[in-house]
Protein backbone atom coordinates (compact mmCIF):
# COMPACT_ATOMS: atom_id res chain seq x y z
CA UNK A 1 0.00 0.00 0.00
CA UNK A 2 1.17 3.67 -1.01
CA UNK A 3 0.23 6.82 0.82
CA UNK A 4 -0.33 8.22 -2.51
CA UNK A 5 -4.18 9.34 -3.68
CA UNK A 6 -3.86 9.26 -7.58
CA UNK A 7 -2.68 6.76 -10.13
CA UNK A 8 -1.97 7.56 -13.90
CA UNK A 9 -1.04 5.20 -16.51
CA UNK A 10 0.95 6.28 -19.49
CA UNK A 11 -0.68 7.03 -22.57
CA UNK A 12 0.93 4.45 -24.04
CA UNK A 13 -1.26 2.05 -21.68
CA UNK A 14 -4.57 2.81 -22.89
CA UNK A 15 -5.95 -0.93 -23.17
CA UNK A 16 -5.70 -2.30 -26.83
CA UNK A 17 -8.72 -4.26 -26.94
CA UNK A 18 -12.32 -4.01 -25.36
CA UNK A 19 -13.47 -6.56 -22.58
CA UNK A 20 -16.20 -8.97 -24.35
CA UNK A 21 -18.70 -10.27 -21.27
CA UNK A 22 -20.84 -12.02 -23.97
CA UNK A 23 -19.05 -15.63 -24.19
CA UNK A 24 -18.01 -14.82 -20.41
CA UNK A 25 -22.13 -15.34 -19.56
CA UNK A 26 -22.76 -18.28 -17.62
CA UNK A 27 -26.01 -18.30 -19.64
CA UNK A 28 -26.46 -16.90 -23.40
CA UNK A 29 -28.28 -13.50 -24.09
CA UNK A 30 -31.48 -13.76 -25.24
CA UNK A 31 -31.75 -12.03 -28.44
CA UNK A 32 -33.29 -9.29 -29.73
CA UNK A 33 -36.54 -9.15 -31.54
CA UNK A 34 -37.65 -7.63 -34.66
CA UNK A 35 -40.44 -5.55 -33.11
CA UNK A 36 -42.78 -6.67 -36.14
CA UNK A 37 -42.32 -11.02 -36.88
CA UNK A 38 -41.29 -10.94 -33.20
CA UNK A 39 -37.71 -13.15 -34.57
CA UNK A 40 -34.30 -12.53 -33.66
CA UNK A 41 -32.90 -9.79 -35.59
CA UNK A 42 -30.57 -10.95 -38.41
CA UNK A 43 -27.77 -8.32 -39.51
CA UNK A 44 -29.83 -7.06 -42.43
CA UNK A 45 -32.22 -5.97 -40.33
CA UNK A 46 -30.03 -3.66 -38.25
CA UNK A 47 -27.93 -2.48 -41.57
CA UNK A 48 -30.48 0.83 -41.89
CA UNK A 49 -29.49 1.91 -38.93
CA UNK A 50 -25.53 0.82 -37.67
CA UNK A 51 -22.55 0.11 -39.61
CA UNK A 52 -21.63 -3.76 -39.95
CA UNK A 53 -18.61 -3.25 -37.66
CA UNK A 54 -20.92 -2.14 -34.90
CA UNK A 55 -23.43 -5.12 -35.90
CA UNK A 56 -20.30 -7.47 -35.77
CA UNK A 57 -19.82 -6.23 -32.09
CA UNK A 58 -23.40 -6.47 -31.09
CA UNK A 59 -22.98 -10.05 -31.38
CA UNK A 60 -19.74 -11.28 -31.31
CA UNK A 61 -18.33 -14.62 -29.57
CA UNK A 62 -14.84 -12.99 -29.38
CA UNK A 63 -13.58 -12.80 -25.52
CA UNK A 64 -12.05 -9.35 -26.65
CA UNK A 65 -12.31 -7.20 -29.55
CA UNK A 66 -9.25 -4.78 -31.13
CA UNK A 67 -9.39 -1.13 -30.63
CA UNK A 68 -8.50 0.76 -33.74
CA UNK A 69 -5.60 2.73 -33.51
CA UNK A 70 -7.59 5.67 -34.98
CA UNK A 71 -9.83 5.65 -32.16
CA UNK A 72 -6.78 5.07 -29.72
CA UNK A 73 -5.48 8.29 -30.84
CA UNK A 74 -8.39 10.50 -30.02
CA UNK A 75 -8.63 8.57 -26.53
CA UNK A 76 -5.13 9.59 -26.41
CA UNK A 77 -7.06 13.24 -25.41
CA UNK A 78 -7.48 12.39 -22.10
CA UNK A 79 -7.14 8.40 -21.47
CA UNK A 80 -6.13 6.89 -19.55
CA UNK A 81 -8.56 8.33 -16.88
CA UNK A 82 -6.91 8.89 -13.47
CA UNK A 83 -7.76 6.22 -10.43
CA UNK A 84 -8.49 8.69 -7.70
CA UNK A 85 -7.76 7.53 -3.67
CA UNK A 86 -10.87 9.60 -1.63
CA UNK A 87 -8.63 9.50 1.50
CA UNK A 88 -10.59 12.67 2.33
CA UNK A 89 -14.07 11.41 2.13
CA UNK A 90 -12.88 8.22 4.21
CA UNK A 91 -11.43 10.56 7.05
CA UNK A 92 -15.17 12.29 6.97
CA UNK A 93 -16.94 8.94 7.65
CA UNK A 94 -14.60 7.89 9.58
CA UNK A 95 -14.30 4.70 7.91
CA UNK A 96 -11.62 1.37 7.78
CA UNK A 97 -12.95 1.12 3.88
CA UNK A 98 -10.50 2.35 1.41
CA UNK A 99 -12.52 4.13 -1.62
CA UNK A 100 -10.93 4.54 -5.01
CA UNK A 101 -13.19 6.08 -8.42
CA UNK A 102 -12.34 6.48 -11.53
CA UNK A 103 -12.27 9.90 -13.01
CA UNK A 104 -14.39 9.89 -16.40
CA UNK A 105 -15.41 13.40 -15.79
CA UNK A 106 -11.71 14.75 -17.46
CA UNK A 107 -12.81 13.81 -20.90
CA UNK A 108 -13.75 17.04 -23.24
CA UNK A 109 -17.79 16.54 -22.66
CA UNK A 110 -17.17 16.05 -18.92
CA UNK A 111 -18.59 12.64 -19.15
CA UNK A 112 -17.26 8.77 -19.39
CA UNK A 113 -19.68 8.95 -22.62
CA UNK A 114 -16.91 9.95 -25.48
CA UNK A 115 -15.25 6.52 -24.74
CA UNK A 116 -18.35 4.94 -27.24
CA UNK A 117 -19.12 8.31 -29.22
CA UNK A 118 -15.52 8.09 -30.85
CA UNK A 119 -15.45 4.33 -31.86
CA UNK A 120 -19.16 4.64 -33.44
CA UNK A 121 -18.21 7.93 -35.03
CA UNK A 122 -15.14 6.21 -36.30
CA UNK A 123 -16.94 2.94 -37.35
CA UNK A 124 -19.33 5.04 -39.36
CA UNK A 125 -16.91 7.04 -41.05
CA UNK A 126 -15.23 4.42 -41.85
CA UNK A 127 -18.10 2.58 -43.44
CA UNK A 128 -18.73 5.86 -45.54
CA UNK A 129 -21.58 7.26 -42.94
CA UNK A 130 -21.86 10.98 -43.70
CA UNK A 131 -24.56 11.74 -41.21
CA UNK A 132 -25.79 10.28 -37.61
CA UNK A 133 -28.66 10.56 -36.06
CA UNK A 134 -29.25 10.55 -32.11
CA UNK A 135 -31.45 11.45 -28.73
CA UNK A 136 -30.11 13.02 -25.64
CA UNK A 137 -31.71 13.78 -22.56
CA UNK A 138 -30.23 16.28 -20.63
CA UNK A 139 -27.23 16.92 -23.23
CA UNK A 140 -24.28 14.41 -22.18
CA UNK A 141 -24.96 12.32 -25.07
CA UNK A 142 -25.78 14.88 -27.64
CA UNK A 143 -22.56 16.42 -26.67
CA UNK A 144 -20.33 13.48 -26.35
CA UNK A 145 -21.50 12.47 -29.93
CA UNK A 146 -21.12 15.78 -31.90
CA UNK A 147 -18.09 15.88 -30.47
CA UNK A 148 -16.86 13.15 -31.93
CA UNK A 149 -18.36 13.58 -34.97
CA UNK A 150 -16.18 16.92 -35.15
CA UNK A 151 -13.09 15.07 -35.26
CA UNK A 152 -14.13 12.63 -37.85
CA UNK A 153 -15.81 15.03 -39.95
CA UNK A 154 -19.13 13.96 -40.16
CA UNK A 155 -22.98 15.71 -39.45
CA UNK A 156 -24.66 15.40 -36.26
CA UNK A 157 -28.32 15.50 -35.33
CA UNK A 158 -29.50 15.64 -31.91
CA UNK A 159 -33.13 15.20 -31.48
CA UNK A 160 -33.32 16.24 -27.70
CA UNK A 161 -35.99 15.88 -25.02
CA UNK A 162 -37.78 19.20 -25.25
CA UNK A 163 -38.01 19.95 -20.88
CA UNK A 164 -34.15 19.79 -21.41
CA UNK A 165 -33.88 21.57 -24.28
CA UNK A 166 -35.71 24.89 -22.71
CA UNK A 167 -34.25 24.30 -19.33
CA UNK A 168 -30.69 23.52 -20.05
CA UNK A 169 -29.25 25.46 -22.88
CA UNK A 170 -25.14 24.99 -21.93
CA UNK A 171 -24.99 21.59 -23.66
CA UNK A 172 -27.09 22.25 -26.54
CA UNK A 173 -24.32 24.86 -27.08
CA UNK A 174 -21.85 22.71 -26.09
CA UNK A 175 -23.15 20.75 -29.21
CA UNK A 176 -23.70 23.47 -31.07
CA UNK A 177 -19.64 24.65 -31.15
CA UNK A 178 -18.83 20.71 -31.92
CA UNK A 179 -20.73 21.38 -35.24
CA UNK A 180 -23.98 19.45 -34.11
CA UNK A 181 -27.48 20.31 -34.80
CA UNK A 182 -29.86 20.04 -31.91
CA UNK A 183 -33.82 20.05 -32.00
CA UNK A 184 -36.48 19.43 -29.42
CA UNK A 185 -38.12 16.23 -28.88
CA UNK A 186 -40.99 15.06 -29.90
CA UNK A 187 -41.04 17.02 -33.16
CA UNK A 188 -44.59 16.32 -33.82
CA UNK A 189 -45.71 17.83 -30.68
CA UNK A 190 -44.58 21.03 -29.53
CA UNK A 191 -45.99 21.03 -26.26
CA UNK A 192 -44.88 17.62 -24.81
CA UNK A 193 -42.05 17.82 -22.67
CA UNK A 194 -40.53 14.73 -24.36
CA UNK A 195 -38.26 11.46 -22.69
CA UNK A 196 -35.34 9.86 -23.92
CA UNK A 197 -38.08 7.40 -25.71
CA UNK A 198 -39.39 10.15 -28.02
CA UNK A 199 -36.29 11.44 -28.67
CA UNK A 200 -35.09 7.47 -29.70
CA UNK A 201 -38.24 7.32 -32.11
CA UNK A 202 -37.52 10.67 -33.58
CA UNK A 203 -34.11 9.71 -34.28
CA UNK A 204 -34.36 6.67 -35.34
CA UNK A 205 -36.90 7.40 -38.11
CA UNK A 206 -34.60 10.12 -38.95
CA UNK A 207 -31.73 7.66 -39.76
CA UNK A 208 -34.20 5.07 -41.09
CA UNK A 209 -35.31 7.35 -43.84
CA UNK A 210 -32.08 8.29 -45.08
CA UNK A 211 -29.47 6.88 -47.07
CA UNK A 212 -27.36 8.98 -45.79
CA UNK A 213 -27.61 8.31 -42.36
CA UNK A 214 -27.07 6.01 -39.93
CA UNK A 215 -28.11 5.88 -35.70
CA UNK A 216 -26.20 6.25 -32.85
CA UNK A 217 -27.19 5.22 -29.07
CA UNK A 218 -25.40 5.88 -26.56
CA UNK A 219 -25.94 3.59 -23.76
CA UNK A 220 -27.92 -0.17 -23.48
CA UNK A 221 -26.19 -1.89 -26.81
CA UNK A 222 -23.88 -4.54 -26.24
CA UNK A 223 -21.52 -2.86 -28.52
CA UNK A 224 -21.94 0.51 -26.04
CA UNK A 225 -20.86 -1.42 -22.90
CA UNK A 226 -18.13 -3.09 -24.95
CA UNK A 227 -16.57 0.21 -26.26
CA UNK A 228 -16.95 1.59 -21.83
CA UNK A 229 -14.68 -1.66 -20.96
CA UNK A 230 -11.66 1.02 -21.08
CA UNK A 231 -12.85 2.02 -17.66
CA UNK A 232 -13.03 -1.31 -15.62
CA UNK A 233 -9.65 -2.83 -18.02
CA UNK A 234 -7.88 0.45 -16.75
CA UNK A 235 -8.97 0.64 -12.91
CA UNK A 236 -7.69 -3.25 -12.65
CA UNK A 237 -4.16 -2.12 -13.48
CA UNK A 238 -4.59 1.40 -11.62
CA UNK A 239 -5.80 -0.59 -8.46
CA UNK A 240 -2.61 -2.97 -8.33
CA UNK A 241 -0.26 0.37 -8.81
CA UNK A 242 -2.09 1.15 -5.76
CA UNK A 243 -0.83 -1.76 -4.28
CA UNK A 244 -4.74 -3.60 -3.78
CA UNK A 245 -6.12 -6.84 -4.94
CA UNK A 246 -9.13 -7.27 -6.35
CA UNK A 247 -11.91 -4.77 -5.03
CA UNK A 248 -14.58 -5.96 -2.50
CA UNK A 249 -17.39 -3.96 -4.25
CA UNK A 250 -17.52 -2.18 -7.25
CA UNK A 251 -20.51 0.61 -7.97
CA UNK A 252 -22.06 2.59 -10.76
CA UNK A 253 -25.08 5.13 -11.56
CA UNK A 254 -27.19 3.10 -13.46
CA UNK A 255 -29.65 4.47 -16.69
CA UNK A 256 -28.99 2.42 -19.86
CA UNK A 257 -26.15 0.49 -18.08
CA UNK A 258 -22.91 2.08 -19.63
CA UNK A 259 -20.54 3.23 -17.59
CA UNK A 260 -21.71 0.96 -15.02
CA UNK A 261 -21.15 -2.13 -17.22
CA UNK A 262 -17.83 -0.29 -18.22
CA UNK A 263 -16.16 -0.43 -14.96
CA UNK A 264 -17.71 -3.64 -13.64
CA UNK A 265 -17.28 -6.36 -16.58
CA UNK A 266 -14.11 -6.38 -16.50
CA UNK A 267 -14.59 -8.11 -12.89
CA UNK A 268 -17.40 -10.40 -13.66
CA UNK A 269 -15.34 -13.72 -13.80
CA UNK A 270 -14.45 -12.34 -10.11
CA UNK A 271 -16.29 -14.20 -8.44
CA UNK A 272 -15.99 -12.75 -5.08
CA UNK A 273 -16.16 -8.93 -6.43
CA UNK A 274 -19.79 -7.63 -5.74
CA UNK A 275 -21.20 -5.70 -8.19
CA UNK A 276 -23.88 -3.03 -7.73
CA UNK A 277 -26.12 -0.79 -9.56
CA UNK A 278 -27.56 2.27 -7.96
CA UNK A 279 -30.46 3.65 -9.94
CA UNK A 280 -33.17 6.96 -8.93
CA UNK A 281 -36.34 5.36 -7.28
CA UNK A 282 -38.22 7.55 -8.80
CA UNK A 283 -36.93 5.24 -12.36
CA UNK A 284 -36.50 2.02 -10.89
CA UNK A 285 -35.67 0.14 -13.25
CA UNK A 286 -34.05 -2.64 -12.00
CA UNK A 287 -35.46 -2.57 -8.82
CA UNK A 288 -38.70 -2.33 -9.62
CA UNK A 289 -38.86 -2.71 -13.30
CA UNK A 290 -40.55 -6.29 -14.97
CA UNK A 291 -38.03 -8.57 -16.38
CA UNK A 292 -39.60 -9.00 -20.24
CA UNK A 293 -38.90 -8.28 -23.64
CA UNK A 294 -39.80 -4.37 -24.36
CA UNK A 295 -39.44 -1.96 -26.96
CA UNK A 296 -36.39 0.63 -26.37
CA UNK A 297 -38.27 3.69 -27.15
CA UNK A 298 -41.94 5.15 -27.04
CA UNK A 299 -43.55 4.91 -30.51
CA UNK A 300 -41.92 0.76 -30.68
CA UNK A 301 -39.78 1.08 -33.63
CA UNK A 302 -36.60 -0.32 -32.09
CA UNK A 303 -35.91 -4.29 -31.62
CA UNK A 304 -37.37 -5.76 -28.52
CA UNK A 305 -34.84 -5.84 -25.86
CA UNK A 306 -34.61 -8.73 -23.38
CA UNK A 307 -34.56 -6.34 -20.47
CA UNK A 308 -35.71 -5.21 -17.10
CA UNK A 309 -38.25 -2.42 -17.79
CA UNK A 310 -40.76 0.14 -16.37
CA UNK A 311 -42.78 -0.32 -19.68
CA UNK A 312 -42.06 1.61 -22.72
CA UNK A 313 -44.55 4.42 -22.87
CA UNK A 314 -43.46 5.19 -19.02
CA UNK A 315 -42.71 8.75 -18.71
CA UNK A 316 -40.36 9.64 -15.66
CA UNK A 317 -40.53 12.57 -13.53
CA UNK A 318 -38.45 15.07 -14.08
CA UNK A 319 -35.60 14.73 -11.53
CA UNK A 320 -31.95 16.51 -12.59
CA UNK A 321 -30.40 13.05 -13.24
CA UNK A 322 -31.56 13.34 -16.52
CA UNK A 323 -29.49 10.33 -17.70
CA UNK A 324 -31.12 7.95 -15.52
CA UNK A 325 -34.31 9.11 -16.57
CA UNK A 326 -34.66 5.64 -19.00
CA UNK A 327 -37.38 3.07 -19.01
CA UNK A 328 -35.16 0.18 -19.53
CA UNK A 329 -31.80 -1.01 -19.11
CA UNK A 330 -29.10 -2.95 -21.05
CA UNK A 331 -29.77 -6.26 -21.66
CA UNK A 332 -26.23 -7.58 -20.26
CA UNK A 333 -26.81 -5.56 -16.89
CA UNK A 334 -30.68 -6.81 -16.40
CA UNK A 335 -29.06 -10.58 -17.34
CA UNK A 336 -26.91 -10.09 -14.57
CA UNK A 337 -29.04 -8.79 -11.85
CA UNK A 338 -31.58 -11.63 -13.06
CA UNK A 339 -29.32 -14.30 -12.23
CA UNK A 340 -27.90 -12.53 -8.79
CA UNK A 341 -24.40 -11.98 -10.25
CA UNK A 342 -25.17 -8.02 -9.46
CA UNK A 343 -27.10 -6.45 -6.99
CA UNK A 344 -29.78 -2.94 -7.69
CA UNK A 345 -30.64 -0.26 -5.43
CA UNK A 346 -32.82 3.04 -5.25
CA UNK A 347 -32.25 6.58 -3.61
CA UNK A 348 -34.29 9.02 -3.65
CA UNK A 349 -33.16 12.62 -5.03
CA UNK A 350 -32.43 13.97 -1.95
CA UNK A 351 -30.55 11.85 -0.67
CA UNK A 352 -28.06 11.91 -3.72
CA UNK A 353 -27.73 15.17 -3.47
CA UNK A 354 -27.15 14.91 0.29
CA UNK A 355 -24.03 12.89 -0.56
CA UNK A 356 -23.05 14.72 -3.35
CA UNK A 357 -22.22 18.11 -1.36
CA UNK A 358 -20.64 15.64 1.04
CA UNK A 359 -18.46 14.60 -1.24
CA UNK A 360 -17.93 17.89 -2.74
CA UNK A 361 -16.91 19.94 0.69
CA UNK A 362 -14.32 17.44 1.18
CA UNK A 363 -12.80 15.86 -1.88
CA UNK A 364 -13.53 19.15 -4.26
CA UNK A 365 -14.97 18.43 -7.30
CA UNK A 366 -18.88 18.65 -7.88
CA UNK A 367 -20.29 15.43 -9.11
CA UNK A 368 -23.01 15.33 -11.86
CA UNK A 369 -26.40 14.22 -10.37
CA UNK A 370 -26.02 10.71 -11.68
CA UNK A 371 -22.54 10.30 -10.50
CA UNK A 372 -23.82 11.17 -6.86
CA UNK A 373 -26.85 8.28 -7.08
CA UNK A 374 -23.64 5.93 -6.97
CA UNK A 375 -21.50 8.51 -3.98
CA UNK A 376 -24.72 7.83 -2.04
CA UNK A 377 -24.26 4.08 -2.56
CA UNK A 378 -20.52 4.40 -1.30
CA UNK A 379 -21.23 6.35 1.45
CA UNK A 380 -23.86 3.80 2.51
CA UNK A 381 -21.07 1.17 1.70
CA UNK A 382 -18.41 2.73 4.04
CA UNK A 383 -20.34 3.62 6.59
CA UNK A 384 -21.34 -0.40 6.72
CA UNK A 385 -17.66 -1.02 6.88
CA UNK A 386 -17.26 1.60 9.54
CA UNK A 387 -20.25 0.14 11.37
CA UNK A 388 -18.70 -3.61 11.33
CA UNK A 389 -15.29 -2.33 11.83
CA UNK A 390 -14.19 -3.97 8.29
CA UNK A 391 -11.38 -2.66 6.24
CA UNK A 392 -13.55 -2.94 2.60
CA UNK A 393 -11.87 -1.83 -1.29
CA UNK A 394 -14.77 0.22 -2.86
CA UNK A 395 -14.34 1.11 -6.14
CA UNK A 396 -16.71 3.36 -7.82
CA UNK A 397 -17.33 5.22 -11.23
CA UNK A 398 -16.95 9.20 -11.31
CA UNK A 399 -19.13 9.30 -13.93
CA UNK A 400 -18.98 12.62 -14.93
CA UNK A 401 -18.75 16.48 -13.16
CA UNK A 402 -22.00 18.58 -12.46
CA UNK A 403 -20.65 21.73 -13.65
CA UNK A 404 -22.97 21.94 -16.41
CA UNK A 405 -25.59 21.13 -13.24
CA UNK A 406 -25.24 23.99 -10.99
CA UNK A 407 -28.93 24.90 -11.28
CA UNK A 408 -29.87 21.44 -9.99
CA UNK A 409 -27.88 22.12 -6.94
CA UNK A 410 -28.86 25.56 -6.76
CA UNK A 411 -32.61 23.88 -6.39
CA UNK A 412 -31.56 21.44 -3.81
CA UNK A 413 -29.84 24.36 -1.11
CA UNK A 414 -32.80 26.06 -2.02
CA UNK A 415 -35.04 23.38 -0.54
CA UNK A 416 -36.92 23.28 -4.03
CA UNK A 417 -35.84 19.66 -4.78
CA UNK A 418 -39.01 17.25 -4.60
CA UNK A 419 -37.22 14.78 -2.71
CA UNK A 420 -37.82 11.58 -4.83
C1 LIG B 1 -25.48 9.40 -19.18
C2 LIG B 1 -24.86 9.39 -17.85
C3 LIG B 1 -25.09 8.37 -16.92
C4 LIG B 1 -26.04 7.24 -17.15
O1 LIG B 1 -25.88 6.52 -18.32
P1 LIG B 1 -25.29 5.04 -18.31
O2 LIG B 1 -25.45 4.58 -19.70
O3 LIG B 1 -26.11 4.25 -17.34
O4 LIG B 1 -23.89 5.15 -17.89
C5 LIG B 1 -24.40 8.40 -15.72
N1 LIG B 1 -23.56 9.42 -15.42
C6 LIG B 1 -23.34 10.43 -16.28
C7 LIG B 1 -22.41 11.54 -15.89
C8 LIG B 1 -23.97 10.45 -17.53
O5 LIG B 1 -23.74 11.44 -18.40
Amino acid sequence: MTDDNRWNLATTQIPGAWFNVLPRLEEQLLPPLHPATKEPVTPDDLAPLFPEELIIQEMTPDPWVDIPGPVIDVLRLWRPTPLVRARRLEEAIGTPARIYYKDESVSPAGSHKPNTAVPQAYYNKAAGTRRLATETGAGQWGSALAFACSLFDIECKVYMVRASYRQKPYRRVMMEVWGGQVEPSPVDDPEHPGSLGTAISDAVRDAGSRPDSHYSLGSVLNHVLLHQTVIGLEAKAQLEMAGERLPDVVIGACGGGSNLGGIALPFVEDKEVRLLAVEPSSCPTLTEGRYEYDFGDTAGLTPLLSMYTLGHDFVPPSIHAGGLRYHGDAPIISHLVRNGRMQAVAYPQGKTFEAAIQFARVQGTIPAPETSHAIRAVIDEALEAKEEDSERVILFDYSGHGLLDLSAYEDYMAGRLAGS
